[in-house]
């Protein structure tokens, strides 16, 4: 059998609003990509939505608008995708890790006001799997020695924890529509706010710093644009909107089916001594974007080629940021600098899951798992 690591959920509907969109007049920003970010916006229960073309393209966007540059530190996680430590890298700032809580993955709200300094400007936390970082404790520590907060949100739009949504309590949210996150339109990303003012710096910093985007002008009675600023050019095509929209309708379901696999897999492996699992904290509702085993660390690399050969798609998430070249040689980190992200990086295999994944699939995937971790 085959089990691949990731299918995605693009539907005939999408295809179909895609359609519309190639049929339009305007393939880049416009109407599209307006009423998703309205739709995201009211999912998540924050003010403003603005898409970018991904979540890398988010986080710098996030960074440079809490006005993070040259000499500045932000404190981060060092288990997630280089993405989050890159974007701070491309400020010209210096990413601060703070070692992560050694059951859930996510950084270790108990540290961080050990990692302040007077050159911190922003708290980075990554919602790990899918589950949310302590965001209320991370709001007070932030309020306490007046710092922004920029959530990375790239693995869980679903989730909740203490009745609190991803980009809620942060000043920035940064999400991601990579081709294997929660919903896709291959690359993709959005960011919320909670001021006009914001959004309005975001969705401008998005494209060139213009004043009035390409559809504004053609729409209306032709009206010169301005440069207000220096911006980028990250933003979201009504094409990419397109695919999403019905995704993000449909978003609830497709976490049913899997939260049904999540719960399957922690049976199957309940009486596998050789096998942990993060922790799931009480009051968090979980967005179920990867499901992690962690296993013995000698034996880590053996499994996983082992299941290969059985077919079965895996990953590792993450090899901690800090022990990458470039972070290792530009900041000096070596093995042991943040042991407890070291020891889920060393351990842990990521399976196939994803709604698609049919009831013999992970019957089949359950049974492989059990028969290669023996030790
Ligand atoms: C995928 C990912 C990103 C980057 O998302 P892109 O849309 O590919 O730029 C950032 N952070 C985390 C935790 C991710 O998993």
């Amino acid at each position: 059998m085959k089990v691949e690591f990731y299918k995605h959920n693009v539907s005939e509907e999408d295809k179909m609003e895609c359609r519309k969109v190639l049929d339009s007049l305007f393939l880049t920003t416009g109407e599209m990509v307006k009423q998703f970010e309205e739709q995201l916006a009211r999912y998540l229960g924050v003010e403003h939505a603005v898409g970018v073309m991904s979540c890398t393209d988010a986080l710098f966007l996030a960074l440079r608008y809490c006005g993070v540059g040259p000499g500045d530190q932000v404190i981060t996680t060092p288990l997630s995708f280089i993405a989050t430590a890159n974007a701070i890298e491309y400020c010209g700032a210096q990413p601060v890790f703070v070692d992560v809580d050694g059951a859930t993955g996510n950084i270790d709200v108990r540290r961080i006001e050990a990692a302040i300094t007077p050159r911190t400007k922003v708290i980075l936390p990554v919602h790990l799997y899918g589950q949310m970082a302590d965001m209320k404790t991370v709001r007070t520590i932030a309020d306490r020695h007046a710092l922004k907060i920029i959530e990375d949100c790239a693995h869980c739009i679903e989730g909740e924890r203490d009745g609190i949504k991803p980009g809620q309590l942060g000043d920035v949210g940064c999400f991601s529509f990579y081709a294997t996150k929660n919903i896709t339109c291959g690359e993709g990303g959005a960011l919320v706010a909670h001021t006009a003012d914001a959004a309005a710096w975001l969705s401008r910093a998005r494209l060139h710093g213009m004043s009035k985007n390409a559809a504004d002008r053609y729409a209306k009675k032709y009206e010169h644009y301005d440069m207000e600023f220096l911006g980028y050019k990250m933003n979201m095509t009504n094409i990419a909107a397109a695919l999403l929209v019905h995704q993000l309708e449909s978003i609830e379901q497709l976490l049913v089916k899997k939260e049904a696999v999540s719960q399957q897999y922690d049976t199957g492996f309940r009486d596998n001594s050789h096998i942990a699992r993060p922790a799931v904290v009480p009051g968090s509702k979980h967005a179920r974007h990867l499901y992690t085993i962690w296993v013995n660390s000698a034996k880590r690399d053996e499994y996983m080629h082992a299941l290969q050969e059985k077919g079965i798609g895996v990953a590792v998430n993450f090899r901690p940021i800090h022990l990458m070249k470039y972070y290792r040689e530009k900041y000096q980190y070596a093995p042991g600098s943040y042991p407890a992200a070291e020891n889920i990086g060393n351990a842990t295999i990521t399976i196939p899951l994803y709604p698609k994944l049919t009831a013999d699939e992970v019957a089949y995937v359950i049974a492989a798992v059990n028969e290669v971790v023996t030790a």
